[in-house]
């Protein structure tokens, strides 16, 4: 099983953001580029995932903002049936706790995003898990084009709200904080590839 790392949007080359809006300026209190942020959970995973030798690529290691169409055509270069798509977000527009998206249909998807929103409860018992349990399980079911286009089993996280202050200054903006969102994501991770994949771990 090969990890398809996607770290959304892009990140600041020279302290010039490279996409419009994704951002949230709480002033004396800090900012949040969301492209920063999506790159620091996906290099925290990349760390971890090196370390327990699992396969990963990381489809857009540019810091500029990578289009969507590019993304997914790196990603399906690769064989769908040894592999899944993860794109990692944070969230805004007002509310609060995360989010794990999936394109409609039950599928491979279905099971990974559940073993993604089990092991965030695990890690963030105290925290909600924004969830729609219409369809039979926890995912939210979108139609992202990184989610509808890719031809892999492909699920998308959205971590927190970058415009809820709490949020942002207690988890988004903290290193604990986003050392726990990478820790569950890491976890769940090894759980696909136990429980879905069936491939052995270590
Ligand atoms: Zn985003």
């Amino acid at each position: 099983m090969i990890v398809l790392l996607d770290n959304g949007h892009g990140a600041l080359i020279n302290g010039k953001y490279q996409t419009a809006g994704k951002r949230k300026d709480w002033l004396d209190k800090g900012i949040i580029y969301e492209g920063e942020f999506n790159r620091a959970i996906v290099n925290g995973i990349i760390e971890q995932l090196t370390y327990y030798k699992i396969p990963y690529v990381n489809i857009a290691p540019e810091y500029w903002d990578v289009r969507l169409e590019t993304r997914v055509k790196r990603a399906n270069k690769f064989p769908s049936n040894n592999c899944f798509y993860l794109s990692i977000h944070s969230n805004a527009g007002g509310g609060k706790g995360s989010e794990v998206f999936t394109s409609p249909g039950d599928t491979k998807s279905d099971k990974i995003a559940t073993a993604f929103g089990e092991e965030y409860h695990k890690v963030f018992p105290n925290r909600i898990l924004r969830t729609d349990f219409s369809d039979g399980d926890l995912d939210k079911e979108r139609r992202f084009y990184v989610l509808t286009k890719t031809k892999m089993p492909a699920i998308l996280t959205e971590n927190f709200f970058m415009d809820n202050f709490e949020e942002f200054d207690s988890i988004l903006n903290t290193k604990e904080g986003r050392q726990k969102i990478i820790d569950f994501h890491v976890s769940a991770i090894i759980r696909t590839k136990v429980e879905i994949f069936k491939e052995s771990f270590p």
